[in-house]
């Protein structure tokens, strides 16, 4: 099904941060530009994200308001956020902690989490997040591999997850806690930051200094540690104002916890660096409340995930009703793919399509986006932003071929851009392996369009191929959500003697919806009439709701391990699975 291109207003143009003269005219130097540095060539994450900021004048501009889930309200100007991040900064020295040593937050979405990031960071630690609702295996394996020396964390999860193996990882030398007493053996955060001083200069890292250890979804297997330099700052900065409209003073909400990637570099770094307003909810999805918070907070730009934004649509466009979202100007969506259904649904529903973005923990930002400037067509992940080559190859046993528009293939980068990945922690030969004939390879497959458009088509493994069709999960999964029954859908590739592989779908579906045979019939029908029966499901299968990772994102393989009586691999970062 062909969706209506979502033409731009020429106001919607004129305001946006992108325009074509600039996107021609782009260099890293023109992004490097947007931050000031050290005379000695230093660059530190930290220093760009607060403390120029106070220097400049701007100390008592908003920087964080922060949004308890029990209603508490507390607002965090940038000369708040450079005092506290330098208490911090003093309590690692006091430690004997020291410019390359790595500190891991595991904590929900407090300032104390936020300050102790940025802290670590003017520190000129390696600060590494961890989802707080991880359990303990997980937590364990990720300090590890990280060789940890020191942790931030509350009470309640050192006790439950923590304290029973702490002394079996030597290099983990301080562990703060969060709040004003501490078990045995730590250090409690409160009274340490109360004795420290304010002042503390930052560190003065080189641009190649390791500043953060991300580890992936663990979507398609077990959790690779990227590494990320501070350079990254730079591709932060222009990817927060020209793939998300950030300015000073903006009102932003990032919904992504800063347990994973996005919520770090979009939930952290990118909007302080662009000196906004970042609201930060303490609690989790709920319909009212984030209705609420749009309006309440005034919250201009809106950085989302397509899972959260299917739970809005599944409450339908009468839920946004009532509330005045008149001040949003901008909506952006990463993680997954965000099926044109929802692009358009965002039109109707709040007056703006969302903007699909795409980008992986390894490139550590934003590398193709639908823009304030450009024309939205739904279903596609826009175009690559300035200084980002993107190609569209397949690996052969020659080595790598262009592929031609409209030609399904790997989806690869150009290396070189700031926030590239610069090793997977302790598998180098991995990392390597990532870069072919010029190229780094992403393992999703798109499509380009005649117009330089990028489509999403699916994960490389996820790929199914049927009597000769190759069949992008993703392009199925959007046809089957087009079912008014249908919230949500998983689509799998089964082998079959005749065909190869056939399509074998799983659906979770919306309130006021049973399972049944006809449904199931009747949802096959509708995707062989918008797909073809060589690419419609030959299966439907109703699911409470699907396997998702964490950070949101559908575990197929998963389903196809389970349907194949297969291992189920690592599945850490497995969230929600109700069959
Ligand atoms: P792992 O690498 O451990 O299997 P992961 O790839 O899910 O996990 P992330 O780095 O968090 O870990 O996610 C990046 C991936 O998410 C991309 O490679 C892509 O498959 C998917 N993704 C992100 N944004 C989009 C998008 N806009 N459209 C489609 N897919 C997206
Ligand atoms: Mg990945």
């Amino acid at each position: 099904m062909a969706w209506e291109v979502i033409h731009k207003t020429a106001a919607e143009r004129a305001a946006a941060s992108l325009t074509d003269e600039m996107r021609a005219e782009f260099g890293w130097d023109k992004a490097r530009a947007m931050l000031d540095g050290f005379p000695d060539g230093g660059l530190n994450i930290a220093y760009e994200a607060v403390d120029r900021h106070v220097l400049s004048g701007h100390g008592a501009e908003e920087a964080i308001l922060w949004l308890g889930k029990e209603g508490a309200r507390e607002h965090l100007s940038y000369a708040d956020l450079a005092a506290r991040t330098a208490r911090f900064a003093n309590v690692l020295a006091a430690h004997g902690l020291e410019a390359g040593d790595r500190l891991y937050g595991l904590a929900g979405r407090v300032p104390d989490l936020y300050i102790a990031a940025l802290g670590t960071l003017k520190a000129g630690l390696i600060f590494s997040p961890l989802f707080s609702a991880f359990g303990p295996e997980p937590l364990r394996t990720r300090l590890e591999i990280g060789e940890a020396n020191a942790l931030v964390t509350t009470e309640a999860i050192y006790r439950r997850k923590i304290a029973a193996w702490r002394d079996e990882i030597p290099s983990l030398k301080l562990v703060l806690i969060i709040g004003e007493e501490a078990p045995e053996g730590c250090v409690a955060l409160g009274p340490a930051m109360a004795a420290a001083s304010e002042e503390f200069e930052a560190v003065h890292t080189r641009p190649e200094d390791p500043a953060l250890i991300h580890f992936t979804s663990g979507t398609t297997g077990k959790p690779k540690g990227a590494v990320h330099v501070h350079n990254a700052v730079v591709m932060h900065a222009a990817a927060g104002r020209y793939a998300l409209e950030l300015k000073p003073g903006t009102r932003y909400w990032c919904t992504a916890d800063p347990g994973w990637v996005t919520g770090t570099s979009f939930g952290i770094i990118s909007p302080l660096v662009n000196r906004v307003t970042m609201i930060v909810d303490e609690a989790d999805f709920e319909l009212e409340r984030w209705y609420s918070i749009l309006q309440n907070e005034k919250v201009e730009v809106w950085y989302t995930a397509p899972t959260a934004i299917r739970m809005l649509m599944r409450a339908g466009k009468e839920a946004a009703a009532p509330y005045d979202l008149s001040q949003l100007r901008f909506m952006a969506s990463v993680g997954e793919p965000l099926n044109p259904e929802a692009v358009v649904w965002g039109k109707e529903a709040f007056g703006r399509p969302f903007h699909d973005n795409w980008w992986q923990t390894e490139t550590g930002g934003i590398m193709i986006a639908n823009t304030q400037a450009m024309d939205v067509h739904p279903g596609s992940m826009g175009k690559p932003l300035p200084g980002i080559e993107a190609g569209i190859v397949e690996r052969t046993d020659e080595g790598l071929r262009d592929c031609g528009t409209g030609e399904i293939g790997e989806l690869a980068l150009r290396p070189g851009w700031p926030s590239m990945m610069r090793t997977y922690l302790h598998e180098e030969a991995r990392y390597e392996k990532c870069f072919v004939g010029g190229w780094y390879l992403s393992g999703d497959l798109a499509m380009r369009d005649a117009e330089g458009y990028f489509w999403f088509v699916g994960r490389a493994d996820d790929l199914i191929k049927s009597s000769g069709h190759l069949i992008g999960p993703f392009e199925v999964e959007s046809a089957l959500i087009e079912h008014p029954s249908v919230a949500e859908a998983a689509v799998i590739g089964l082998p079959d003697e005749t065909a190869g592989e056939v399509v074998k779908a799983y659906v979770a579906l919306n309130p006021g919806f049973e399972p049944s045979e006809e449904l199931e019939r009747d949802i096959r029908g509708l995707a062989r009439k918008n797909l073809g029966p060589a690419v419609a499901p030959r299966e439907v299968v109703f699911r409470k709701s699907l396997p998702k990772t964490r950070s949101g994102k559908i575990m197929r393989r998963l389903l196809k391990a389970r349907e194949l009586g297969l291992p189920e691999g690592d599945i850490s970062t497995l969230e929600s699975d109700e069959t």
